[in-house]
């Protein structure tokens, strides 16, 4: 299902070429020349266009439906802009963009019930891992600095585990969550302040105006309906309350650089693409003004840039995951060849030291991995 004849040698020719694009101070479409309007741009875009030319024409059938319209304004042009695969299967998404918001779209959009079946049952996962450990820690020293060190009401949509809720309780604060996982995935001491359901079915659980903070780590991407989740928040905010919101950015260096690979494209679950702009136009629409954008997460942006630059060489996706998260059995499961192992292992170590410096780049260009916002309710 993958092609990935030749793109070694592409990926030794983009890279120098994005490098120049950088220096020149030169900011062209995501994620390469070829997907976006061919043969408008230089000649430089012409020699890209022949090195795709194979995926251009599997491509071609797709060009021509072109009638999808965009979830948040409703234009009906979207732009076609990329083919994805699922990780696993290698089953083939659209990416569709939209140019009044900057944002993408995952196509075809499937429903909460459609997407169950992606979610392998290791995603979610209750473990406490210190790469968890780390991030949870991070996430709660900032909330505490939100809050000034006194203790508030908090929603966490999207809660997974519940780590960031334990952490927040042990801190005196009072704490409730959303989660769509089933019940077992969340940590014992949470789980009775986490509604199991959509945020619509949560509605009568939680009051309205009744929350100081509402966060989305990491789960906007994956919701078919990102602005009916935005109106819920808002629903559920005091007047003046603060929502937090971290997602990866595809406008990113290094999901230029990856293009189709790059790990944080996540699809089918990943349902909706942000770029900076998207986030903050949407916001506004939804009744927020943004007060504070940071870019980049360490782990996040690291771990993102060394696993999308291997899945760019490796047959199989998302190795270098699984051995992180010491998930050896599906590793063997999975049937990760020999050449694929190899590889991980090798190159893990020099992209690691090489993605430090690339992260330290892309935080000081705004053009991170991730983002959160920080936005207050009007
Ligand atoms: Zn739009």
């Amino acid at each position: 299902m993958y092609d990935t004849s030749g793109r070694v040698t592409t990926s030794v020719i983009l890279i120098p070429y994005y490098l120049y694009e950088i220096i020149q101070g030169l900011t062209p479409d995501w994620p390469i020349p070829s997907y976006e309007h061919p043969g408008t741009g230089s000649a430089i875009d012409r020699v890209l266009i022949l090195l795709y030319i194979h995926d251009i024409f599997n491509d071609m059938d797709s060009r021509q439906v072109t009638n999808h319209t965009c979830q948040f304004c409703g234009n009906h042009d979207l732009l076609y802009t990329l083919m994805a695969y699922e990780f696993n299967t290698g089953e083939p998404f659209e990416l569709w963009k939209c140019n009044n918001y900057n944002a993408l779209f995952t196509l075809p959009r499937l429903s909460d019930r459609e997407l169950e079946k992606y979610y392998e049952k290791t995603y979610y996962g209750k473990r406490k891992s210190l790469v968890d450990q780390t991030i949870t820690r991070e996430r709660v020293g900032a909330l505490l600095r939100l809050a000034g060190n006194k203790p508030k009401k908090v929603l966490d949509v999207g809660c997974g585990n519940g780590l960031f809720l334990l952490g927040l309780q042990k801190k005196g604060w009072d704490i409730s969550g959303t989660e769509l996982a089933p019940e077992s995935h969340i940590n014992h001491d949470v789980s009775r302040f986490v509604c199991k359901g959509p945020i619509e079915k949560c509605e009568r659980a939680f009051a309205a105006g009744s929350f100081d903070i509402i966060t989305m780590w990491h789960t906007l991407e994956h919701f078919t309906d990102p602005k009916k989740y935005l109106a819920e928040a808002q629903k559920l905010l005091k007047p003046g309350g603060l929502l937090v919101i971290e997602v990866p950015n595809f406008t990113s260096l290094q999901s230029r650089i990856t293009g189709r690979h790059w790990y944080p494209l996540y699809v089918p679950q990943h349902q909706t693409h942000f770029s900076p702009q998207a986030l903050a136009l949407l916001l506004k629409k939804s009744g927020f003004r943004p007060i504070h954008i940071s870019h980049g997460t360490f782990f996040y942006d690291v771990f993102g840039f060394v696993q999308s630059v291997l899945n760019t060489v490796c047959r199989k996706k998302n190795i270098f995951f699984d051995i992180v998260n010491g998930k050896f059995g599906t590793l063997r499961q999975r049937k990760i060849g020999t050449r694929d192992f190899a590889v991980t292992v090798l190159l893990a170590p020099p992209l690691s030291l090489i993605s430090l410096v690339f992260y330290a780049i892309e935080k000081l260009m705004g053009r991170a991995g991730t983002m959160r916002f920080i936005a207050r309710k009007i």
